[in-house]
This record gives C-alpha cells, structure tokens and sequence, in this order.
C-alpha cells in the first residue's frame, strides 16, 4: 500500500475536463491551513510534492496526482479563508459539486479534519453535504499531535465532539483516522484503509 511514485497528470476547471479513464480516485478536501500539503508530501515520504494548489492561479482547479502509476490523489481547493473577506471566500460547494456529483471513479473523499480546534461549523457543513449526496468519505483528523496547549488544544475532545455532531446527520458514521504529519501517526492506516477501498 506504499506510495513508490507521485507524477502530476493536470489541472482541471470542471469535472468533465477531468482524466478520463477508469483508475480509482481519492480526493483530499478540507479548510485551508488543515495540513493538507504536510499530509500528501507525508503519505508520499517526501517533501517534493508540490502541491499545484499552492500556485497562484491554480487555486480553484482539481488537480490529478497519479500515484504508481495506478490510482490517483485528487487535490481540491481548499474551503474557507479564514481572514479573507466574506466576498474573497471560495465558494467551494458551488465548484466542487460537479466533481463530486459526477466522478464515477471517486471511491472517497478524504475530508480533513483539524483536530487541535474544536469542531468548525465550515467543516460540518461540508461533511453533511457530502453526506447528503451519499458521497463516501473518510475523516481524516489532523495534527493529533497537538497534545500540549490550551483548553481548545485537546485532539481527543475535538474529535469526539465532532463526531456526536456528525451522527445527527449520518446513519451509518464513516470511516475515521487520527493522523500527524509530524510524528507520522495513522500515515499507514491511511494507506492502507486506500489500499483496503479500492480493491473492495
Ligand atoms: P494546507 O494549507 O492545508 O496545505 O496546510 P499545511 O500543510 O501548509 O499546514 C498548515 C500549518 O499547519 C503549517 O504551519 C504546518 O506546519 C502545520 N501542520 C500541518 N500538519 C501538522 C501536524 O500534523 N501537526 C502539527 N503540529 N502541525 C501541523
């Protein structure tokens, strides 16, 4: 389930500009400033992957990763710019939906979670639309290292309150993964839980 090789393939406006062929997707989603970045170069052991996201101009694409030569790694835009103005914030559920809606080969989102602030009502928002729309997805908490601190620095509390707030919505509650991009934790749950969907 290792990641031997990352190659770039595009960016994409829309979801019918998308590569077209039959290999299974997984997309990273979360709030920007998640550990997005730090968590790919993480999954992948090294630091070279540029994420094109980061690029000015390429911010709203969906970008392809082809991971050894037989997946794909599926950079989204990320939501919610905490300091930009209301009008600046991207409207990510607008863009992102014909994707969403549309992809046949997205086996699930990975939606990031950030596990050292308490439940952000952005990142509930998305996962209820995407539970709505019976898209499949795995919450993968971030920064679980983030053990010192303050009251709202408490990873295991932060996440136990997002998910009671999460059942509400979801019958059956998804597949969760506390990871670190620091101290490497669930870097092979993750991998494996990929590996695990896609042969399913
Ligand atoms: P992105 O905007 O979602 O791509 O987020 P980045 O990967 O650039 O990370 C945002 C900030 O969070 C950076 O300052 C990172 O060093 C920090 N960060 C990311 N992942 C972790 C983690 O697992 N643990 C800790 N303690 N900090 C992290």
């Amino acid at each position: 389930s290792q990641i031997k090789e990352v190659e770039f393939v595009k960016s994409s406006a829309r979801a019918k500009d998308c590569p077209r062929d039959e290999r299974p997707e997984f997309a990273i989603l979360g709030r920007s400033n998640v550990g997005k970045s730090s968590l790919i170069n993480a999954l992948a052991r090294k630091k070279e992957v540029a994420l094109t996201s980061k690029k000015p101009g390429k911010t709203q694409l969906i970008n392809h990763f082809l991971v050894n030569k037989s997946w794909y790694l599926v950079d989204l835009p990320g939501y919610g710019f905490a300091k930009a103005p209301d009008s600046a914030r991207m409207d990510w559920s607008s863009f992102t939906k014909g994707y969403f809606l549309n992809r046949e080969t997205l086996v699930a989102v990975l939606l990031l979670i950030d596990a050292s602030i308490p439940p952000q009502k952005i990142d509930l928002d998305c996962a209820n639309w995407l539970g709505r729309n019976n898209i499949p997805i795995t919450l993968v908490f971030t920064k679980c290292d983030k053990m010192k601190g303050g009251k709202r620095t408490r990873p295991d509390e932060n996440i136990k309150n997002f998910q009671e707030l999460m059942r509400q919505n979801y019958r059956e509650h998804p597949a969760w993964i506390m990871t670190s991009s620091v101290t490497g934790l669930g870097r092979d749950e993750l991998l494996l839980h990929m590996s695990q969907l896609r042969n399913y």
